[in-house]
């Protein structure tokens, strides 16, 4: 094989989902069946969230066809699940058809539910302070691989009966508009065929700057948001990175096309580090960066994670996060202090990393891939509100 080839088999998703099939792809796969049949299938994936052997409307023959044609399985086997915050905080462990291991977490809040998606299987961007950055990158995630997750996500909403799937955040691991296309694509799919409005959809990125352009053309209107962590390049070049292509002035440039063009207000991430970018003098250059764009921030105290430890990097404390928000005030600048899901289960921002640590799955769950994530007959009992472990789901 030549070496180019074996690149891209690196880096390209050689796996699929069901949800990257098209409805051409399902009808060629249903040719020998009435054409309504098609119809059925998309719909019985996207609007019941079914899986193929839970299409009831179809004839028992054909569904029993359809459970064992290898492009309608599951992208994923889930390696484990993990709970936390009184059962409001999931995460999923879910490892690809070819052994690639990403994480998607799914949170309850009193008013709404939001999932927090993988983009990528790892993350090449090297952010100093990033779990997924210092695990290095594995390869795009395909569009179908991304939906399946939210679909994963709705299913168990039903089942815990919290209701309709309410966010999708691209938080998870990777960079989105690194994999813009899958990315958009299956930004298109949870918007028409999951029914999901773009407002209720939110890409993250670390400042890729000509994919918030791209975005800015786009007429389905995503909300941004843009983590920034450092308002001048010295300290932004050493903590992304990717600062050093894109520095500051290129990114705000591409902030201010993006919202000229689509009219919509965008977010800074702030993750808040002692004594490197929760000083007044961090709070007034963020500021001055924010308020021409009518940017909103985000603060959140830095998740722990090794790599950053071992860099002398760590979380502000409670109350300096509260002066930065107080100081961006004071200098016409709303900020909001996000809440720190998942710390006890590594779920929470920037810490992820598809650690082994967490428990194998059984011998079922590996005959029937991802079933008992996604099937309310063998997810077994919801955990318990008071419960908080790591591991396999029940
Ligand atoms: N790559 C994209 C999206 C995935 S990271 C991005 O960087 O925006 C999702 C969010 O988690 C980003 O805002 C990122 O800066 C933040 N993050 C990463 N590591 C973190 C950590 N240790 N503590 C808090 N937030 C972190
Ligand atoms: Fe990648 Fe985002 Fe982590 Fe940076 S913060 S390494 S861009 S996932």
């Amino acid at each position: 094989m030549r070496s180019a080839e074996r690149e891209a088999d690196a880096h390209e998703p050689v796996s699929v989902s069901r949800y990257d099939l098209g409805r051409d792809e399902l009808a060629a796969l249903l040719a020998d069946e009435p054409s309504y049949r098609v119809s059925q299938v998309f719909n019985g994936f996207y609007q019941r969230l079914a899986e193929p052997g839970e299409l009831t409307d179809l004839p028992r023959a054909l569904r029993d066809r359809l459970e064992l044609a290898p492009a309608l399985a599951s992208a994923f086997r889930c390696a484990a699940e993990s709970v936390a915050d009184r059962g409001s905080t999931l995460k999923w462990l879910l490892e690809t058809r070819d052994g690639k291991r990403i994480e998607t977490v799914l949170m309850r809040y009193r008013d709404r539910t939001t999932v927090c998606v993988s983009s990528q299987a790892g993350c090449a961007m090297g952010c100093t302070f990033c779990a997924t950055g210092d695990a290095g990158f594995g390869r795009q995630l395909s569009s179908g691989e991304i939906v399946e997750q939210v679909v994963i996500a709705s299913r168990r909403c039903r089942l815990e009966g919290w209701g309709q799937l309410g966010n999708v955040v691209l938080m998870g691991m990777g960079e989105p508009l690194a994999n813009f296309d899958a990315v958009w694509t299956a930004v298109e799919a949870m918007n028409r065929d999951l029914g999901l409005a773009a407002r209720h959809l939110t890409i993250s990125t670390v400042g890729v700057v000509p994919g918030i352009r791209r975005l800015a053309g786009k007429t389905l209107q995503v909300n941004l948001a843009v983590s920034l962590h450092a308002a001048n390049d010295l300290l932004r070049d050493q903590l992304v990175p990717l600062n050093r292509r894109y520095p500051l002035a290129t990114v705000m440039e591409a902030c201010e096309e993006y919202r000229a063009s689509t009219g919509r207000r965008i977010s800074f991430e702030w993750a808040c580090i002692e004594d490197v970018n929760d000083r007044p003098c961090d709070a007034y250059e963020l500021a001055a960066l924010a308020r021409p764009l009518g940017a909103h921030v985000n603060l959140i105290p830095l998740n722990p994670t090794p790599g950053g430890l071992s860099r002398g990097l760590r979380g502000s404390a409670r109350t300096r996060v509260l002066a930065l928000q107080a100081w961006l005030k004071e200098s016409g600048v709303n900020a909001t202090i996000r809440q720190n899901r998942g710390r006890s289960i590594d779920a929470a921002c920037g810490q992820l990393a598809a650690c082994g640590s967490l428990v194998a799955p059984s011998r079922a769950e590996h005959r029937n891939p991802s079933s008992y994530l996604l099937r309310g007959d063998a997810v077994g009992n919801p955990v318990p509100a008071s419960t908080e472990r790591g591991g396999r789901a029940q």
